[in-house]
């Protein structure tokens, strides 16, 4: 009788135990959404972002899934569906973004909806037009994902989204009011295996060995030039890992950057921050004190950063920076501009290094087309003679290989001006620049055009693009 009350009494604890397990798990589940209101509201902290993973999105090796046709399709299709699954089709973009090569991925507001745009090889491509509630509910998984706050849609934010395919991808994610409503822009960061070392850049062999002469030197300045989007950013961190691989000895390599665009282990890297007052020439101050060998201050753009820089470059420092100019002995007149006498800027800068990107045919696709009369006529402006049966030269219509885009990947055409006595001397006397330029030539710099030229006549790049990228900036 004993046995079985004591029996009975302990299954009803048993009973009771279970019942009120349930009933607490019920709670905390029905109250975790609640919570991360309460917790943001209390605290004005976010819901924890989570991590998209790609990994059943990509095939071995990231090669494609499908052209650009069908990544649209299916964008458009995904977007039409009754309730859309947000989560699903961001994750799908941002698959097919990383697939498709594309550096940068757009959300733009218009006065409708949405526009869906991809940067492939510094070129916009609109991928799918969306709803408002569709782009609505984007950008609220955008940001939760990026761990911003979703509510705030009057204020620019920057953050970043732990994006997980099978290397390290860095995600950054910036929004800005408009006036059609928020425009997102995604960038793809540190892409492994997408680091490239000069040699991968597209120098001919001779500027290259004149230009490791150049920054293998224990002081100077180093200056790259170009427009934006021509690839300034990226022939620094390649000179700087060739500094690293050609000096034997141990050096602190440090850099100031606005923003940090790639991770590079080797590297000390600093990003400017003006809200704090972290500017350019504020780093750079802070860095010579921290015995440093190397210093790469990623843009030269106002007279205390150059002044600073300047003098490092004098007093034992290797300086590498980018300044914005035409051709590259017009960084001279921009620096001097800026107030920095002549004859220092002669005696603290080695090389400048000008250069622009082009887009590559694609091999698959590739056909020879002679050169237009349009094309020979532009080509005697910038004082290249062709004969209109010279070539054969390139052009493509687009494949199912380079996503109908005709063109696959990016080559760099460069001159190298090397400050030497004579430029020295044209400095400090101030020369105009298109003489300076002249006389470079003369002695012996490979003007960008020709050097573009050569890679049109290799089959490289087609005669449009480049006059397309030479008389555009
Ligand atoms: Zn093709």
């Amino acid at each position: 009788m004993d046995i079985a009350a004591n029996a009975a009494t302990v299954w009803i604890y048993v009973a009771a135990g279970a019942v009120a397990i349930v009933v607490i798990a019920a709670i905390v589940v029905f109250l975790t959404p609640l919570w991360d209101v309460v917790k943001r509201r209390i605290f004005g902290t976010e819901p924890e972002a989570d991590v998209i993973s790609l990994e059943g999105m990509l095939e071995e090796g990231g090669r494609p899934l499908s052209a650009l046709v069908t990544v649209r399709k299916t964008i458009v299709d995904m977007a039409a569906e009754e309730r859309v699954n947000t989560r699903k089709l961001l994750d799908y973009v941002i698959a097919q973004a990383w697939n498709l090569g594309a550096s940068d991925v757009h959300f733009t507001p218009t006065a409708d909806g949405m526009t869906l745009q991809l940067r492939i090889d510094g070129l916009l491509y609109d991928l799918a037009m969306f709803s408002r509630e569709v782009m609505a509910s984007a950008l609220i998984r955008l940001k939760i994902l990026s761990r911003l706050n979703p509510y705030k849609r009057d204020v620019p934010q920057d953050g970043r989204i732990n994006v997980d395919v099978s290397q390290s991808l860095d995600v950054r994610i910036s929004t800005l009011p408009t006036i059609h409503g928020e425009k997102a822009v995604l960038r793809f960061l540190s892409k492994a295996g997408r680091f490239l070392t000069l040699q991968d850049l597209g120098i001919d062999d001779w500027t290259l060995e004149r230009y490791h002469g150049l920054i293998t030197r224990p002081q100077g300045m180093v200056l790259v030039t170009g427009p934006t989007g021509s690839g300034k950013t990226t022939t620094l961190y390649s000179s700087l890992d060739a500094v690293k691989n050609r000096t034997a000895s141990h050096l602190n390599i440090v850099t100031i950057e606005d923003p940090v665009e790639h991770e590079l282990p080797f590297l000390n890297q600093t990003q400017v921050n003006e809200e704090v007052g972290l500017t350019f020439a504020k780093g750079l101050r802070s860095v010579l004190r921290q015995d440093p060998n190397v210093i790469m201050v990623g843009e030269i753009r106002d007279k205390e950063t150059v002044e600073i820089a300047v003098h490092a470059g004098l007093t034992g420092h290797l300086i590498f920076s980018s300044v914005h100019a035409e051709s590259s002995p017009g960084v001279f007149a921009r620096l001097l501009n800026m107030g920095i006498e002549p004859y220092i800027l002669a005696s603290a800068v080695s090389c400048v290094l000008g250069q622009r990107l082009m887009r590559k045919l694609c091999p698959a696709c590739r056909e020879e087309v002679p050169p237009s009369n349009h094309e020979i006529e532009q080509l005697g402006k910038l004082g290249v003679t062709l004969d209109p049966d010279e070539g054969p030269f390139f052009r493509s219509s687009g494949c199912a290989r380079c996503f109908d885009l005709g063109v696959h990947g990016r080559t760099g055409i460069f001159e190298l001006l090397v400050v030497d006595d004579v430029v020295q001397e044209e400095l400090v006397k101030e020369v105009r620049t298109k003489e300076m330029y002249r006389a470079a030539v003369e002695r012996g710099m490979r003007p960008l055009i020709d050097d573009g030229f050569d890679r049109a006549r290799q089959g490289v790049v087609s005669l449009e693009e480049l006059l397309n990228v030479i008389s555009s900036s």
